[in-house]
């Protein structure tokens, strides 16, 4: 079972970012409002994140482990009215057959703390009293320590880093109620201040994005047959770092439909700068994120509509900021 287990882990986890994305997604369904990430090597060697939501009972612990445990469905048909980020159970039994890792939580309301850790693929953990006074504390060392194979394809501590930054970025864009902060090698080099005020959702973005970039853009929002599309366009006379978010029912997704739509809109007007945020809100019937592991891919029940949609939106937007 444990070859099975690296195998199916190989889908959902290439390298650090893939197992942050899942990290953070896990937090943010626990309610937390202060998620701190912290890497070393570029995540090879420790990848920290210490959050402050619900956490987990004891007995819940062993199994959080464990491949399809997941405490966010009960049924199939709970697939289809997903509102968690994850729901598959398969993110902490994937990084456990990986590395090392060791979580520490206390459950909301409970008096007393538990960690457990795990080495060398030993399904024997053992669980211990942890002194952590709020939330949970996963720490994931020596990714792909059991796979040479695999750690052969990380590319340098840099580059990784760089592809979680652009991650929290995103989780930061979209959550705006949630205090990130991450360092590397011991640096602490991205904090986000959550808002508590709706009215300072831009000033946050000023904060992650730049001034240059509030400056610049118009926001928008637009609805039709239950899409709602809203978010940011930048001036496209402005040349700014390059800046390109979309996220779909509050996920950060890569989906060939939305790409294709927001090209097509840039390409009618031969825009080069093009940064934009750009958040998809749909009922969640209409769109089905169980294709891939990753949940990077998803499938939208009416695609001719939602990229018609998203066209006519931004091409209304860029003909207006387009001098
Ligand atoms: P999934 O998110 O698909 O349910 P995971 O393997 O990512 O599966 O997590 C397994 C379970 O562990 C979750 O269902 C949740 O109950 C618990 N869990 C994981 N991370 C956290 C966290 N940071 N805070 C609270 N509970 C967590
Ligand atoms: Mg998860």
């Amino acid at each position: 079972t444990i070859v099975a287990n690296q195998i199916a882990a190989g889908e959902v986890i290439e390298r650090p970012v893939s197992i942050i994305k899942e990290l953070v997604e896990n937090s943010l369904d626990a309610g937390s409002d202060s998620i701190d990430i912290k890497l070393v090597n570029g995540g090879k060697s420790l990848i920290s994140i210490k959050d402050n939501g619900d956490g987990i009972f004891k007995d819940d612990l062993k199994l959080s482990l464990v491949k399809h445990a997941t405490s966010k469905i009960t049924t199939s048909n709970d697939l289809l009215y997903l509102s968690s980020l994850g729901f598959r159970g398969e993110a902490l039994s994937s990084i456990c057959s990986i590395s090392r890792i060791m979580i520490s939580s206390i459950k909301n309301g409970e008096k007393q703390g538990w960690q457990i850790y795990n080495e060398f693929d030993s399904m024997d953990t053992n669980i211990k009293l942890s002194n952590i006074l709020e939330g949970t504390l996963i720490e994931v060392r020596d990714m792909f320590y059991n796979i040479p194979a695999r750690l052969k394809f990380l590319k340098s501590d840099k580059t990784e880093y760089i592809n979680v930054e652009k991650l929290i970025t995103a989780y930061a864009i979209s959550n705006p109620h949630v205090s990130f902060s991450l360092s590397h090698n011991g640096k602490l080099l991205k904090k986000f201040n959550r808002v508590t005020d709706n009215n300072d959702v831009e000033k946050r973005l000023s904060l992650i994005l730049g001034k240059r970039f509030i400056d610049n853009n118009s926001y928008f929002k637009s609805t039709f047959e239950k899409i709602v599309l809203s978010g940011w366009v930048v001036n496209p006379d402005i040349n700014l770092p390059s800046c390109q978010f979309v996220f779909l029912n509050g996920r950060v997704i890569k989906d060939k439909v939305v790409n294709h739509a927001i090209k097509q809109a840039y390409k009618r007007y031969d825009i080069i700068n093009q940064n934009y945020i750009i958040f998809v809100d749909l009922p969640k019937d209409q769109v089905d994120i169980n294709v891939h592991p990753s949940k990077y891919e998803v499938r939208f029940s009416n695609n001719r509509i939602l990229h018609d949609f998203l066209v006519s939106t931004l091409s209304n937007m860029l003909i207006k900021n387009h001098k």
